[in-house]
């Protein structure tokens, strides 16, 4: 019999796929479930990873579409969540799209008939101070949970709304319009500047003025911080609000117009160390994914933008995993505690299970061998999700769903077409290695 025991507080996505993990290793799990108790604004039943909103689990396409790679790594890793969706999958096209109700009730039978894991229907309202206890409670973690980890990390590395500006590819930003300079020539050219006229600016606000928007869940209240309001809000407030706000021009000088001052400009700040993703500077909307596309097209050098992001605004619980966690998903402070899912900034169904998968694979290691094991190459999906959350910029910190952009770049030379399947072989063979070594 298993010496070992691990609590799990949340079986939702990440917290579920832990438990499958572990208990799969021989490790006994206590699972801690709030609901049918208590239920998070969002979840509607009592099962086990329930589906919240959408029923897809996005691309299942692994050559070319990133969130497809981790589902194949997945696979590979042998996941819970992944044998549900494919066990219960509906005609999506190329997406990997699932039968809500099946999926759930799926995975709420594997996890009750599995003799090493204990669902406990309770809410937990405390963190335990020594037992190794994984937290997986997600983006509507329960108030009472909220604000122990509040006092354990800090209020200013808790963060309970999402406040997100889009992100682009470098590769897909026009230079022969945009330029590299910081304002005033202050420090290096740090930022990229779409540089817009007279007439291109009013359009561009026009377009924000008429574009259609999320409209807020019941248990989202539309209270924006005057310092971070959507840049529709602040379209509404006038013409020039932009142009004085983050669009503005002073200290810029475009060298495709002789070094003239643009009318506004949209700035871009790298948005991660490889330097590959940057991000739309005050750019915060709440507009929907295909007008935000529309209309942030329209900006001088963006014409064939590629979006890593696209802005939201929604309630999300999450820490700032840089300055919190260490590179295996413990707190800092207290490394007898793991973290999974989407409050360690991981956005998505399957970005949060990949997160709770990992962290089973680090708690089983550790207790079976006394250490923790090498954390999964960079090159893996996986391994650039963990990354992200955990070596990310804690200044600019934000939740991300997997993309290419988080990746290392290939460093042999290759047609643009072949770079993601290449980058995805490197993928799996890399995850291959690291599974038979780990
Ligand atoms: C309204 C909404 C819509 C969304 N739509 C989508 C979408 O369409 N596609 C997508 O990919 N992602 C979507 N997301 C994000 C998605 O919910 C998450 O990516 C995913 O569910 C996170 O998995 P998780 O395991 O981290 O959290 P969850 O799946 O939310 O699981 C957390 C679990 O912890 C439990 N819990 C919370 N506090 C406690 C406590 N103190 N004690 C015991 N149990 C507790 C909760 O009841 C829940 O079961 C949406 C999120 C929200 C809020």
């Amino acid at each position: 019999m298993s010496a070992f025991r691990v609590s799990i507080i949340g079986a939702g996505l990440a917290g579920s796929e832990a438990a499958w993990q572990l208990a799969c290793r021989d490790i006994k799990v206590d699972l801690y479930e709030m609901r049918p108790h208590r239920y998070s604004p969002a979840h509607q039943t009592d099962r086990c990873a329930e589906l919240v909103c959408s029923n897809s689990l996005r691309a299942d396409d692994w050559q070319h579409n990133a969130v497809g790679l981790l589902h194949q790594e997945m696979r590979l890793l042998d996941s819970l969540i992944l044998s549900a969706a494919d066990a219960n999958r509906t005609p999506a096209g190329g997406a990997l799209a699932t039968d809500r109700q099946e999926f759930s009730s799926w995975i709420t039978d594997k996890i009750t008939n599995h003799p090493n894991i204990t669902l406990i229907r309770e809410e937990r309202t405390a963190i335990p101070e020594h037992d190794l206890t994984l937290i997986a409670t997600g983006p509507l973690t329960s108030d009472a949970l909220a604000n122990q980890l509040e006092a354990l990390v800090g209020s200013d590395r808790l963060y309970f709304y999402d406040s997100l500006a889009p992100i682009v590819h470098l590769e897909s930003i026009d230079f022969s319009k945009a330029f590299r300079q910081s304002r005033y020539d202050k420090g290096g050219a740090d930022y990229i500047n779409c540089p817009l006229d007279e007439v291109q600016y009013r359009t561009f606000i026009e377009a924000l003025n008429t574009a259609e928007q999320v409209p807020c869940r019941p248990f989202e209240k539309p209270v924006y911080f005057e310092g971070c309001l959507p840049i529709e809000v602040m379209a509404a407030r006038g013409p020039e609000t932009l142009r004085f706000g983050p669009m503005k021009p002073v200290g810029l000088n475009n060298p495709h117009q002789g070094g003239a001052t643009p009318y506004a400009v949209l700035q871009l700040r790298q948005d991660n160390q490889l330097g590959t993703l940057w991000n739309l500077v005050g750019f915060q909307t709440k507009l929907t994914w295909p007008e935000q596309k529309r209309i942030f097209r329209t900006i001088p050098g963006l014409e064939n933008a590629e979006f890593a992001r696209l802005g939201a605004i929604h309630r999300n619980t999450y820490i700032n995993g840089p300055s919190v966690l260490d590179s295996h998903l413990r707190l800092k402070t207290r490394p007898t505690i793991f973290m999974a899912g989407q409050i360690t900034g991981v956005e998505g169904y399957v970005e949060s299970a990949a997160s709770g998968l990992m962290s089973a694979l680090f708690i089983a290691h550790l207790l079976q061998h006394d250490r923790l094991p090498e954390p999964p190459p960079a090159e893996t999906a996986h391994g650039a999700l963990l990354r992200h959350v955990t070596q990310g910029d804690p200044t600019h910190f934000q939740p991300m769903n997997v993309n290419f952009g988080l990746f290392p770049p290939l460093t042999e030379r290759c047609r643009k077409v072949d770079r993601k399947p290449m980058m995805a072989k490197r993928a799996l063979e890399a995850l291959e290695i690291w599974k038979n070594n780990t």
